[in-house]
């Protein structure tokens, strides 16, 4: 009977993975015409200041709208970018279209409206991340201090050497930087005082659970003091409620970006909101 369930069961575990290998192939096939089929597009979340409440900058975040699935999340193709190298093309078509808008939002007289856009692992080992870069901005016209990288831990930990080279080109031609998702990684805080970034992004996790559990609000401070002893930026993300918005004034950080300011929309309505005027109600005490 046992052994019977055994057989079964493996059998079913097969199963599930020759599915998934299944899917993994057509996503990947999928993938490589994503982009030309006008498949891509990309939606802009705004970064507040928490010093004036107007919004500052905002974050390019991948959609890939396939026809069959739907809205694929980039947590799930991401990965498949990454591993089949189809992360360098669909990368550079992500950086060039973040820097025409950045442009174009430049150009049509929006106050300066800075783009981030994330870096993966893939990339890193696949091209010049400097070269390549400052070639873009030259051909999109971008002023680089409009442009923001975010990088994570464990990405700048992959060589740290040659990352520091990499990022003091970049921090020399006035393109900004953060450290996205700060406080996963596998830190090694001696390499922070080294590395020319300008913000420390604290990790959506942190920012979630601080209002149920003190330990993450500790760490949230603990980031919001390294930072600015270190003279950096800090800004939080996930921010969703009032509440996480009120804390995060109450011990000083610089900025927030989340759900409770807005989701991540399309560059039409970014403008729009921008041209509104909205902001966060700084009248609010913070005692
Ligand atoms: P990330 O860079 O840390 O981006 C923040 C993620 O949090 C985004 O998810 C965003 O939609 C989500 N988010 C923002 N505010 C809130 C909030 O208040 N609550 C909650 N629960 N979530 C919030 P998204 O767009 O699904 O992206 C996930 C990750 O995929 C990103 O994490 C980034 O690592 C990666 N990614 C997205 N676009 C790109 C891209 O163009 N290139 C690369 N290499 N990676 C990308
Ligand atoms: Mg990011
Ligand atoms: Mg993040
Ligand atoms: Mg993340």
């Amino acid at each position: 009977q046992a052994k019977h369930l055994g057989r079964n069961t493996y059998a079913s575990f097969n199963a599930t993975m020759n599915r998934m290998a299944q899917q993994r192939v057509t996503l990947e096939a999928d993938l490589r015409n994503a982009a030309s089929a006008g498949q891509l597009h990309l939606v802009y979340q705004p970064k507040v200041s928490l010093h004036h409440g107007h919004i500052i900058g905002c974050e390019a975040l991948l959609r890939w709208q396939h026809p069959t699935l739907g809205m694929v999340p980039p947590s799930q193709f991401i990965p498949v970018a990454e591993e089949s190298g189809l992360i360098i093309p669909i990368s550079d078509w992500v950086l060039r279209t973040a820097c025409r808008q950045a442009k174009a939002w430049a150009d049509a007289g929006l106050p300066p409206l800075a783009v981030s856009v994330n870096i993966s692992m893939g990339q890193l080992l696949h091209q010049n991340l400097a070269q390549w870069t400052l070639d873009m901005l030259e051909e999109t016209g971008l002023a680089s201090e409009l442009l923001e990288l975010e990088l994570t831990e464990s990405l700048i930990a992959q060589d740290i050497e040659s990352m520091i080279v990499t990022l003091a080109q970049l921090k020399q031609a006035g393109v900004k930087l953060s450290i996205d998702d700060f406080g996963t990684g596998y830190s090694n805080l001696s390499y922070l005082k080294n590395l020319p970034v300008d913000t420390l992004k604290i990790d959506q996790s942190f920012v979630r659970n601080m209002l149920t559990h003190a330990e993450d609000e500790t760490i949230v401070r603990a980031v919001i003091a390294l930072a600015h002893n270190l003279r950096l930026n800090v800004i939080a993300e996930g921010v969703e409620t009032r509440e996480h918005c009120h804390i995060l004034r109450q011990h000083h950080c610089d900025e927030i970006q989340g759900y409770f300011f807005s989701r991540p929309i399309a560059a039409p309505e970014l403008e729009a909101l921008v041209r509104s005027g909205k902001h966060l109600d700084m009248s609010d005490p913070i005692g």
